[in-house]
């Protein structure tokens, strides 16, 4: 038979193993994976001397800020991401599932690949009523923020409890950015009142201690709740210290990270102001270091972007500036740059923690996350002997800065193909935006 697709030579990565094969497409999913040389295909890509990664599921984007729906979906699938999970957040005054349906009408108008929905509830005990309707509508994981009382994000522990009581009943699960908010503001404070240098004095603003606190409650009042708990953007030895206690007593939790945190140190982007100001901080040499090493050993489970570029420069007030960065289209190459090149990890790992775990908790599993006959056809085409550097101008997000800029990176995404598509081809971009489709999910239920 004659494939709409043939993939030929690439090296096929999976978790626990990686094969040189040939990949037959057919419609929109793998219809093959063989050692059989002689399949052919209406269209035959020649993937020789690359891996065959499966389509990178980012957990963690906002497409709120310079990037939207439509501009988010772009850059991230230029970077290899074939599914994104945003977070649709409900502000103060409004309703959770008006903005879960507006956001699911709007994705897939302007999405150009697929994408599910976390909700997040600001206004949480009156929000977390509705939550049994979201489930309804295809969201089953939700976000609350232990910090930022100051812009009003702030849930208190009775109201996190009520929205873990209600999710736990339903099967689903609660996100939690864990930092001790009220302890932080009254740092913050202080250093108002002493005139602190906030630039100089960030990392008092968001410390590793303070991380670690929020996991533990987080994860604990889950655990009276029995609701399980997904703790994003672990950025501390500290905060992996707890993940590790939790960890070892069987507690249902897990444990993402982002490349920012596994690229970077404060040190090094000091000198860029508020650029570098993403929340939690970015920390040490030691930290980055142990994330590495936890990431090594499992106990984190997802990478995901936190893509959140903000309208700020290197010159603006740092107290003043929002927090977040643009991080999609690099997340794959700078994990396999710092994880492979720099021996922590292997293509394998980049195959759990980027695709087939985060499918697993999300619940958008057998059809996202592996290279399998029956899954969908989302891989991309990584050259792992192809070095560039990264600048804004080789990006494809609004932002017109990038946290790497000037980094020298070792592996590019080649092709990324989403449902059989090519929807990415060396430096250019094919997608057409509104192909993507809504995901409903079904998280919380996978324990590795
Ligand atoms: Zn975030």
């Amino acid at each position: 038979m004659q494939y709409d697709v043939v993939i030929h030579g690439g090296l096929i990565v999976y978790p626990e193993k990686t094969i040189r094969a040939e990949i037959g497409i057919q419609g929109t999913v793998i219809d093959r994976v063989s050692s059989d040389t002689s399949l052919k295909g209406k269209r035959e890509i020649d993937a020789e001397g690359c891996y065959v990664l499966p389509g990178i599921i980012d957990p963690h984007t906002h497409p709120v800020y310079l990037d939207d729906l439509d501009g988010l979906a772009r850059t991230a699938v230029c970077g290899g991401v074939t599914t994104v999970i945003h977070y649709a957040y409900a502000k103060p005054g409004q309703s959770l599932v008006q903005i879960i349906q507006e956001w699911i009408q709007d994705g897939m108008r302007v999405s150009c690949i697929d994408f599910a929905l976390h909700g997040g509830l600001f206004e949480t005990s009156k929000q977390a009523d509705e939550i049994p309707e979201a489930f309804g509508l295809g969201v089953t994981s939700f976000k609350v923020f232990m910090a930022y009382a100051k812009l009003g994000w702030m849930t208190d522990d009775y109201a996190m409890a009520k929205c873990m009581d209600i999710v736990g009943r339903q099967g689903g699960m609660v996100a939690v950015h864990a930092e001790t908010g009220l302890a932080i503001d009254y740092i913050m404070d202080r250093m108002l009142e002493e005139k602190a240098d906030f630039a100089e004095r960030f990392l008092e603003t968001s410390p590793d201690i303070a991380e670690a606190e929020g996991v533990f409650r987080a994860v604990y009042i889950g655990r009276l709740m029995h609701c399980p708990v997904y703790i994003p953007h672990i950025s501390s030895a500290e905060g992996l210290a707890v993940m590790r206690f939790l960890k070892d007593r069987g507690i249902h939790v897990y444990a993402e990270t982002c490349p920012q945190y596994l690229g970077l140190t404060w040190d090094a982007l000091k000198n860029r102001g508020p650029l570098g100001k993403v929340g939690p901080s970015i920390k040490t040499e030691d930290d980055r270091f142990a994330l590495w090493q936890a990431v090594r050993e499992g106990l984190i489970d997802t990478i995901g972007s936190d893509h959140a570029p903000k309208d700020k420069k290197a010159t603006d007030n740092f107290f003043e500036a929002p927090y977040g960065s643009p991080e999609v289209e690099t997340m794959l190459p700078v994990v396999w740059h710092y994880g492979v090149n720099g021996g922590y990890i292997t293509p394998n790992e980049i195959a759990a923690l980027m695709s087939e775990n985060t499918a697993r908790i999300m619940g958008i599993w057998p059809q996202k996350g592996r290279l399998d006959p029956g899954a969908d056809a989302d891989m991309v085409i990584f050259d792992p002997s192809c070095s560039w550097t990264v600048t804004s101008g080789n990006q494809h997000t609004n932002a017109t800065y990038s946290l790497f800029e000037g980094t020298e990176l070792l592996g590019r995404v080649s092709m990324v193909i989403s449902r059989g598509e090519l929807v990415v081809e060396g430096d250019e971009y094919l997608g057409i935006e509104g192909r993507g489709q809504f995901l409903s999910t079904r998280a919380g239920h996978w324990q590795g």
